[in-house]
């Protein structure tokens, strides 16, 4: 069985404050689910230091597709490695509306974090106007043959996360029926590249709107493992609610 995983996407929130209020109340908690906070870069050392005799694992919100050299501003998958990360979110919609990635980059991306023992969280969705259009399959289906071609992923850890970009920020999430036949073909999709046992192994979240209110309808899908959360993460009362919720 998939043990279900529960992330945190800060974003370009908080700062001290929800840091500390934070690790106050995920602290000396047990969990059923995995929990995973993806806070801004700049916090990621002092929450691993405050949080290391918890369950709580963090990730970051990028990484670097370059392993080292002349590119001011980047972070390596090895440094996020060394200072003690376990996850990367790679690909998120934010990121490849503003900030020129694609399933390209994100596949480069993908490999790094592998190479260095990070478990990549491949950030996936359709926007309106192609689910309008009824090409979501086909725009799912690139990004993943795109965003992993060429990679094992056998005796690998990875994340997918379907987050259709209609859902995120805008207080409409997919209905529990959209969400789990798009997590049903995500996964029959990477059957057909990595066979029936690779894909069953393979954790697949919902992201977008997710709150305490639509979470357990969403993690009794089948194929959804476990949940993304944006906005509600920035309360820590109401994220841990949702991780409570994850059994
Ligand atoms: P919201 O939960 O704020 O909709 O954001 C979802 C998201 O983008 C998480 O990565």
């Amino acid at each position: 069985a998939r043990r279900p995983i529960i992330i945190a996407n800060w974003k370009l929130n908080g700062g001290i404050d929800l840091m500390c209020s934070s690790v106050a109340s995920f602290i000396r908690k047990h969990y059923e689910a995995e929990i995973v906070v993806c806070p801004p870069y700049i916090y990621i050392r002092d929450m691993l230091n405050f949080l290391q005799h918890s369950e709580i694992r963090i990730g970051s919100q990028n990484v670097s597709k370059f392993e080292s050299g002349a590119y001011t501003g980047e972070t390596s998958a090895q440094m996020l490695k060394e200072a003690g990360c376990k996850f990367c979110l790679i690909g998120h919609s934010e990121r490849r509306a503003m900030f020129r990635e694609n399933n390209a980059s994100c596949q480069i991306k993908v490999e790094r974090a592998l190479a260095h023992n990070l478990t990549p969280v491949l950030c996936i969705g359709e926007n309106q106007e192609e689910r309008e259009n009824q090409i979501t399959k086909d725009v799912l289906t690139r990004q993943l043959t795109e965003g992993l071609e060429g990679i094992d992923l056998t005796d690998k850890n990875i994340c997918i996360a379907y987050e259709p970009v209609w859902a995120i920020g805008t207080g409409k999430a997919a209905s529990p029926e959209i969400a789990q036949e798009v997590h049903q073909f995500i996964r029959h999709e990477l059957a057909a590249l990595y066979g029936e046992e690779c894909a069953q192994g393979i954790r697949l979240l919902y992201g977008g709107s997710v709150n305490k209110t639509n979470a357990k309808q969403l993690l009794t899908q089948e194929d959804i493992d476990g949940l993304l959360v944006g906005g509600a993460s920035l309360d820590p009362e109401h994220f841990l609610d949702i991780c409570q919720q994850a059994t």
